[in-house]
């Protein structure tokens, strides 16, 4: 099977980064979702709490109970209230009405991306059945629709954050935590001022803004590698893999790779397009389920060592590329 490796040394590098702009190790939230964006929950939240992170964003209660023990704040974005120990996200109304008496949450407010969250106009109603219920309220958080495009929409929804703030805490509440940064947003600011901060994709080495926002320069922690498992030599005009669609154009050695979709590979985007690995070899013919052939003999190939490179090829994001690989593979530190 494939295996990850993930670079401790480009990790501190990406989170250092952070610190710069935030002044303290305190005042970061780690995003460990999904997996850790598919690099591995465990391994990551290890490595965030030795080098002094005490709080982390998951999705779910299952993956807080995880790497409950490397952290002293977990808050949860997206699942049924389950308990008093980890800190839950109000997503609506509905939330607030069936949490239990006494859970911690904080809020989260729809400040213009209109996906979840409080709008202002129900804030008072919210702050409400927050007292009714007496739950224990931490703090107040939004998530921005277009921090990674320059436009004035960033600075529409911060100053509807801003207002936000001024009301809550001129309803009397005055130890409630806000956050509203996520990577592309923090760094692009010079100026932080709020609390914490939520970065998830910087962490993991990538800069998703435009080049001229793009001061800062992360590392890639993750790379995946594909072991052979076999080499044969293919005479001109013998076709490879699923449907033949690769005809070797001269005679070529050429091996089988462990790497294929059952393990989150990607398949349909490059059926009529060669995918490229990072040693520059091109995928020959169709990605099997759990392999692929390349023109090599090597034993190891690096398939990828920066998902961003490999997102503009396929179309999409680097947050798809590193989230898809499944949890089966291998991953080591380095
Ligand atoms: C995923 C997520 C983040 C992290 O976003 P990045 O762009 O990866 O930094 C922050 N806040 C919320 C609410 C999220 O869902």
């Amino acid at each position: 099977m494939a295996f990850i490796t993930l670079s401790k040394e480009n990790f501190y590098h990406n989170l250092n980064e952070i610190v710069l702009k935030t002044g303290s190790k305190d005042k970061i939230f780690v995003v460990l979702k999904d997996n850790a964006y598919g690099h591995g929950l465990y391994l990551m939240a290890k490595m965030a709490s030795s080098f002094g992170i005490k709080r982390v964003v998951v999705r779910t209660t299952k993956e807080a109970k995880e790497i409950e023990d490397f952290f002293n704040y977990i808050l949860i974005l997206d699942d049924k209230i389950e308990n008093n120990y980890y800190t839950y996200v109000i997503n609506s109304l509905e939330d607030i009405k069936n949490a239990k008496i006494n859970s911690k949450v904080e809020l989260k407010i729809d400040t213009g991306m209109h996906r979840n969250g409080i709008t202002f106009d129900a804030l008072e109603e919210a702050l409400a059945l927050i007292k009714e219920k007496k739950l224990n309220f931490f703090g107040v958080m939004t998530h921005y629709r277009s921090a990674d495009v320059l436009s004035s929409e960033f600075f529409w929804q911060q100053k509807n954050f801003d207002k936000v703030k001024k009301y809550i805490i001129s309803k009397g509440y005055t130890n409630i935590y806000f956050h509203s940064h996520n990577s592309s947003s923090i760094l692009r600011t010079n100026n932080f001022n709020e609390d914490f901060v939520r970065v998830g994709i910087a962490i993991y080495g990538f800069n998703e803004l435009p080049n001229m926002f793009n001061k800062t320069k992360l590392k890639p922690i993750l790379s995946l590698y594909a072991d052979k498992i076999s080499s044969r030599h293919l005479k001109k005009g013998q076709r490879v893999g699923y449907g033949g669609d690769f005809i070797a154009p001269k005679d070529m050695r050429v091996s089988t790779y462990n790497l294929g979709y059952g393990d989150g590979w990607f398949r349909g985007e490059y059926l009529h397009k060669r995918f490229v690995t990072a040693e520059n070899l091109s995928i020959l013919g169709r990605v099997s389920m759990d392999s692929i052939i390349l023109e090599s003999t090597k034993d190891k190939i690096c398939i990828m060592n920066n998902a961003q490179k490999v997102a503009k090829q396929l179309n999409t994001i680097s947050y798809e590329i590193t989230t898809s690989l499944t949890t089966e593979i291998k991953r080591v530190v380095i």
